[in-house]
């Protein structure tokens, strides 16, 4: 899977609790599809779960459509569509159109909550966003035909400082952001959290990458990997830290943590040299082993709930 696409998933699977959230982002859904007009509603997507997660947030608002999927030269393609005349008149009465004027503007009245702004770009993002691999570069971007739609959204985004761009690229508008901390913050907001800490985790990987050009490949291949591992247990202590966990860990986790985060950049050997209390590499790799466990199991915890 493309990032674009783990990015995706991972909205898709987060549930949406208020209704007036849930108006939202179906509204946002049928902004970025592909026609949104007086005959209904057209998405078309290579991802089936992207399909059905329109389809399933309509019927929350008791607008019915149906997915279908066709093979096509280039892999599979979904559509979700509302086009029976009662629900497409059920639709536009909720998202406050005019026959003659839909899609023209993006109403701010429906958006009505501080989180009825996330779900609604969230729900635009399935439907017209793509996020290139931060592997490569940093670039979020939001495409859309309709130059007001693609306007307003470029004011929402502005309005939350996320400091959108707008351009046509062969007659599209596209709306985007380049800046790394604000593709991390708005994914974030969006419910992709770990799409967000993937960017991250990827930035301090490059950053120590960069201290470390002068040695051997072979080297810098070990350095990478242990790099790699010191983030990931330096972010789950973080967030640990952030949720008010810390202090409830047993005393022998809490003197691993925080020896980590003295020492970020050691390896687990030497980091077992610093230890105050004597303890082999392998005693701490299972306390570190340990607190990424916790971490990974609270934030599990909290995307299902
Ligand atoms: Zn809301």
């Amino acid at each position: 899977m493309s990032f674009s696409q783990d990015v995706k998933t991972e909205i898709t699977q987060k549930k949406i609790a208020r209704p007036c959230c849930l108006l939202a982002a179906s509204y946002g859904a049928a902004c970025f599809s592909r026609y949104f007009d007086s005959r209904g509603v057209v998405f078309q997507t290579e991802l089936g779960t992207a399909a059905h997660y329109v389809k399933r947030i309509f019927h929350l608002c008791g607008i019915e459509g149906n997915v279908t999927s066709k093979q096509r030269p280039s892999g599979m393609v979904y559509e979700f569509k509302v086009d029976e005349p009662e629900q497409v008149r059920l639709m536009l009465e909720k998202f406050h159109c005019e026959p003659d004027q839909i899609s023209l503007r993006i109403d701010p009245t429906l958006l009505r909550c501080p989180q009825c702004s996330a779900a609604f770009l969230a729900a635009a993002f399935v439907c017209c966003g793509t996020m290139t691999d931060p592997k490569k570069e940093y670039n979020l971007e939001f495409l859309s035909n309709r130059h007001n739609l693609a306007r307003d959204l470029e004011g929402i985004l502005a309005e939350h400082e996320f400091r959108p761009h707008r351009t046509l690229r062969k007659g599209v508008n596209v709306v985007y952001i380049k800046a790394s901390e604000q593709i991390e913050e708005l994914l974030a907001f969006m419910g992709a959290g770990n799409a967000a800490m993937e960017i991250m985790n990827h930035k301090v990987i490059k950053e120590l990458r960069n201290k470390t050009n002068r040695l051997t490949n072979c080297e810098t291949a070990n350095m990478d990997k242990t790099a790699t591992a010191n983030v990931q247990v330096t972010r789950a202590i973080e967030y640990l830290k952030q949720n008010h966990m810390f202090d409830g860990l047993s005393q022998p986790l809490r003197e691993a943590a925080e020896l980590r985060l003295a020492w970020p950049d050691l390896s687990l050997s030497q980091l077992a040299e610093k230890s105050p209390q004597p303890i082999s590499k392998s005693g701490l790799s299972h306390r570190l082993k340990k607190l990424e466990r916790l971490a990974s199991e609270l934030q599990q915890r909290r995307t299902n709930g």
